[in-house]
């Protein structure tokens, strides 16, 4: 397969249009056959469901080339699982798993030239996504859906070195008690770019969000999971029916104790004690893990031992051995490798 002529460690995190796509759309009570397709437009109705009400909900994973030139995908079976959980809770009709994965596969491999080589740093990101596409004016569940996945080539996510990020603690929520925070819907995103920004405007990379109930207890941030390192080297990350359970988290807990024999446990971490830990992380899909070197509570800074030069070890290692794995130098657990 010969690939695309492009600088593939230039590229930077933005959408660049590949050659196909995949659509199905669900009518009469169900999904069709679905299938490849030139066209990045949609046309829809003005009163769309997803236009006035917002009934979206999106998946993000990369293919990408290992050392011994496969394409492969990063357990795609729990973007399949996680999508159907999201479209539950907001009353679409689940797309099937198992065409999920296959259809991961269509575009993958439809778009094998984009796919970057091993070494570039750079993945082919897959958005599969889902949206109410009929008319809708009452407010209640659309009728006909459409699920979607394109593929989009991102350069390495590190340009030079993974620098540790400063956050600061958010005036606003992210997530309520018993709301969406969990799963994968658009409108999660929609409210957090107000706050994103201004965290940005003053200077921080991040937002650390509180559970909105008691503003006590560390949830995450707009689109990663957190991971702390306490000075006994354990591993340690917040339990909260309100965070979304990143795959690359769960996969780095499994990698802490199965691969690195370290204590790695779930649980309610509150911020009185984040400035106890010896590291911390933020984990995604898009960096794996970012190291986060401070914390800024309304100008009171904590600041971890490891600094802001560089990762601290054990979350250098987490990051080395999940990286190792996916990029076949470390042999897989079953199933998490999956090749196009
Ligand atoms: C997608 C997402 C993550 C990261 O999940 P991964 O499966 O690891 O990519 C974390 N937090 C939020 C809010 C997200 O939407």
């Amino acid at each position: 397969m010969e690939k695309k002529d492009i600088d593939w460690s230039g590229l930077g995190f933005g959408y660049v249009q590949t050659d196909k796509r995949f659509v199905a759309n669900y009518k009469n009570g169900a999904w069709d056959e679905g299938t490849l397709t030139d066209d990045a437009n949609i046309v829809m109705n003005e009163c769309a469901g997803v236009l006035q009400y917002a009934q979206t909900c999106f998946e993000g994973l990369k293919a990408y080339t290992t050392e011994d030139g496969r394409t492969v995908c990063f357990r795609p079976d729990l973007n399949a699982e996680r999508m159907f959980d999201t479209a539950k809770r907001l009353e679409m009709p689940p797309f099937p798993k198992d065409k999920f994965i296959d259809a991961v596969k269509q575009v993958v491999k439809a778009n094998e030239a984009w796919v970057p080589p091993y070494g570039s740093g750079a993945t082919l990101y897959l958005r599969p996504y889902m949206f109410g596409i009929n008319p809708v004016i009452g407010v209640k569940p659309a009728e006909d859906y459409q699920f979607r996945i394109f593929a989009t080539p991102v350069g390495p996510y590190f340009k030079g070195g993974a620098k540790p990020l400063t956050l600061c603690v958010s005036d606003f929520d992210r997530a309520a008690p018993h709301g969406t925070g969990h799963i994968k819907a658009g409108l999660n995103y929609a409210m957090s770019l107000h706050p994103i920004v201004e965290a940005h405007k003053a200077g921080y990379a991040e937002n650390m969000y509180l559970d909105a109930a008691t503003r006590t207890k560390v949830e995450e941030t707009g689109g990663a999971n957190f991971l702390f390192i306490t000075k006994d080297n354990k591993v340690v990350t917040p339990k909260s029916n309100s965070i979304l359970p990143s795959i690359t988290r769960r996969s780095l807990m499994y990698v802490a104790k199965e691969y690195l024999g370290l204590e790695a446990e779930e649980r309610e971490v509150h911020f009185d004690e984040v400035k106890d830990f010896a590291e911390c992380g933020l984990c995604g899909t898009a960096a794996v893990i970012s190291p986060v070197g401070k914390i800024v509570d309304h100008g009171k800074e904590i600041c971890f031992p490891s600094g802001m030069e560089e990762m601290g070890p054990i979350t250098k290692k987490l990051y080395d051995t999940l990286t190792g794995i996916q990029m076949g130098r470390i042999d897989a657990p079953e199933g998490w490798i999956v090749e196009i």
